[in-house]
């Protein structure tokens, strides 16, 4: 059987870009403006490397990007004043706030005081409940992508088979909803599923956000499956250098599967793609 096709997530994030440029352009010549604020609440080095991507990539599709930097004594209060100033303002279209938050803050509190309709990452529980009325308002950007990419490989969604390894709020729950809604068949498996590669083995699509390396391998996937792979770990390589891989061992599932998507180049570029297109559907 030949390889898999490789989900490319760049060039998947590259066509996305190239249209959003064009509805950004369209805005401003209606005189409307397309800003994202972002929330940065103390010094962590992750967050602050997302922060400048976030701001590259913003200025790629001519987005205006502007950054609010709190200190990490800020008080979930002082978050939520940043917040509400940013949901009133009228020159601000969309928001988002970065996670970790310091010790003592409750990230619920923040993601729900965010305007629902200018919530981009879609983490307020009104955006992530209308997943499950059907309605796609403002959708968790992961999740967009994960749809997207199986989407991109032109698989009938309904009646298939479908498995979600991983059942976080952020990315495991609203796929499996989006799946659902498509009318698959949807199984969701987290770390106390017993005899997981029997449910995997079954799934036409599968999907996996647990973050465990090497944890999805060729036995795990049926032949011709479509493998979404959203984990993001850093391993050290036999070379003793680190290293970013997924959660699928991509070598030997791209033996037996259809299609698969790499780490890194392909759920990373596309979520950043969907943070943009949420942004631009903010501002229309
Ligand atoms: P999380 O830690 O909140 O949730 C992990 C889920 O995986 C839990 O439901 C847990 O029960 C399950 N799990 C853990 N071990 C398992 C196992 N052996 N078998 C089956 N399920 C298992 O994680 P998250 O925030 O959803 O992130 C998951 C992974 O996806 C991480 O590697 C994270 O870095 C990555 N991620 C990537 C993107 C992206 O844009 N590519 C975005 C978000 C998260």
């Amino acid at each position: 059987m030949a390889d898999a096709t490789i989900i490319d997530g760049r060039a998947l994030a590259g066509k996305v870009k190239d249209d959003l440029t064009r509805r950004v352009t369209a805005l401003q010549r209606q005189g409307k403006n397309v800003r994202l604020d972002a929330v940065l609440v103390g010094g962590d080095q992750g967050a602050r490397m997302y922060a400048n991507n976030q701001a590259k990539a913003c200025g790629a599709v001519g987005i205006e990007y502007v950054l609010h930097e709190l200190p990490d004594t800020s008080s979930e209060s002082d978050i939520i004043a940043t917040v509400d100033m940013l949901n009133e303002s009228k020159v601000v279209t969309a928001i988002m706030v970065h996670m970790p938050l310091p010790d003592g803050v409750d990230a619920y509190e923040i993601q729900a005081r965010i305007s629902s309709d200018k919530d981009v990452e879609g983490v307020n529980p009104a955006n992530i409940g209308n997943i499950v009325f059907g309605k796609r308002s403002l959708v968790p950007c992961t999740a967009l992508a994960v749809m997207e990419m199986i989407e991109s490989t032109g698989i009938e969604l309904q009646g298939a088979r479908a498995v979600c390894v991983g059942a976080s709020t952020i990315v495991g729950k609203p796929v499996a909803v989006l799946l659902m809604q498509a009318e698959a068949t949807v199984t969701s498996t987290n770390a106390h599923t017993k005899n997981q590669e029997l449910l995997t083995r079954e799934a036409d699509i599968l999907v996996t956000a647990a973050g465990v390396p090497n944890l999805i391998t060729a036995e795990f996937v049926k032949h011709g499956a479509v493998v979404i792979d959203v984990g993001i770990n850093r391993v050290k390589g036999k070379d003793g250098k680190k290293r970013t891989v997924g959660d699928v061992d991509f070598e030997g599932v791209q033996g037996i599967a259809g299609f698969v998507s790499p780490v890194p180049g392909g759920v990373g570029p596309m979520t950043v793609a969907m943070m943009l297109r949420n942004t631009v559907q903010a501002a229309e």
